[in-house]
């Protein structure tokens, strides 16, 4: 049994990855080959946005939208205290300061009253994350940082694919950004990224960004640094984006039937949606009562199961040693000892799910 089952995703789909790949071999069009245009196009079109910049993970995104909002050294940038690191840490490689703000009990994602409590003169947006492959609460978010002045950047290197009241992760706020690592719900065969937006001056800049700056051949207006997309991911990514909308509903199904299989386990409980919200499931994550004890016997009995997150960002080193006065984020605590993500992949097996929550019940004596 697989974590996620890429190889059995490959399998499936060998004909047109194989083909994919190939073509850009052949082409020698490595860099800005067609398919990079075409993919952000199709993609762009895909969560509802006027434009897409691809760029080389999800990491860059995020650090190419900061830079594209122009951020300043000292401004101040909240994002949630439980999500993984690098939406927190791209601030910082941005040149600005992080400030974890505790996230909602409900679904894991960043929660508005943390939010307003966090607000400082210097804070300039957010960081909302799509935690596990739900939208956070985007319209609440979305007002107060309008009332507030502030800017959003959406990040949905775990959403994309799902929607909240009809509306597509990836389009919430100036900018959406999501990221393709192959274990994300839309994954290349290796690093890639993309930023979302409506605002064409904000696309602009961030396709001069991950260029080196670079306005013409050779002119360099603006500090940017090598961010782009390469071809060869991009024409991977068009292949994958044929049976995307295919992948949702049978992760959809792995879900529904995981909610069937372990209902009535007290010591567990099977993620909630927040109200208008679907999932994409990048993860399947339980809060789980001695979650270690649980941890320890389904690995014992081979299931491959991980831990998304072990330490809340606001508990980080990287995060500490910038010397902010961290605001308690009691719910980030609790979910990095509660939280359990099992084996989630299209292509999971009604067996290997009755197995694993065989297995949970037997831990627990049900
Ligand atoms: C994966 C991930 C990223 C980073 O994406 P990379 O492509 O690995 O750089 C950022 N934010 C979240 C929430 C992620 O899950």
């Amino acid at each position: 049994m697989e974590f996620i089952d890429l190889k059995e995703q490959y399998r499936r789909h060998r004909e047109a990855l194989d083909k994919a790949l190939l073509e850009v071999a052949g082409s020698a069009r490595y860099i800005n080959g067609p398919q990079v245009a075409e993919l952000e196009e199709r993609l762009a079109s895909f969560v509802g946005t006027q434009a897409a910049v691809g760029v080389g993970s999800g990491t860059e995104a995020l650090v190419v939208a900061l830079m594209a909002l122009d951020l300043k050294p000292g401004d101040e940038v909240i994002c949630p205290a439980f999500t993984f690191i690098a939406s927190a840490t791209s601030v910082i490689l941005a040149g600005g300061r992080p400030v974890p703000a505790d996230v909602e009990p409900l679904g894991g994602t960043l929660d508005p009253e943390a939010v307003r409590a966090a607000i400082t003169p210097k804070t300039v947006g957010l960081i909302p994350v799509g935690l596990f492959g739900q939208c956070a609460a985007m319209n609440e978010l979305e007002a107060l940082a309008e009332e507030r002045g502030l800017w959003i950047i959406e990040d949905a290197a775990q959403s994309l694919g799902a929607a909240q009241n009809g509306r597509r992760s990836g389009s919430f706020g100036q900018i959406g950004v999501t990221s393709f690592f192959p274990a994300k719900p839309l994954g290349a065969m290796g690093d890639a990224g993309m930023a979302f937006t409506d605002d064409p001056e904000l696309a602009a800049r961030m396709q001069c960004l991950r260029s080196h700056g670079q306005t013409r051949r050779y002119e360099h207006a603006i500090l940017g640094f090598n961010g782009r997309l390469d071809t060869i991911q991009a024409a991977v990514l068009l292949a994958k984006l044929g049976f995307f909308e295919e992948e949702i509903r049978l992760r959809d199904k792995v879900a529904a039937a995981y909610g069937d299989l372990l209902a009535g386990i007290e010591e567990v409980r099977t993620p909630r949606l927040l109200p208008g919200n679907t999932s994409v499931w990048a993860q399947y994550t339980l809060q789980a009562e001695d979650r270690d004890g649980l941890v320890e016997h389904l690995r014992s009995r081979e299931i491959p199961i991980a831990i998304h997150y072990p330490k809340p960002v606001s508990a980080q080193p990287v995060i500490t040693d910038l010397g902010l006065t961290r605001a308690p984020a009691p719910v980030s605590d609790r979910l990095s000892a509660m939280v359990l993500s099992l084996p989630m992949h299209p292509y999971l097996t009604a067996a290997d799910q009755s197995r694993i929550a065989g297995e949970i019940k037997t831990y627990y004596g049900r």
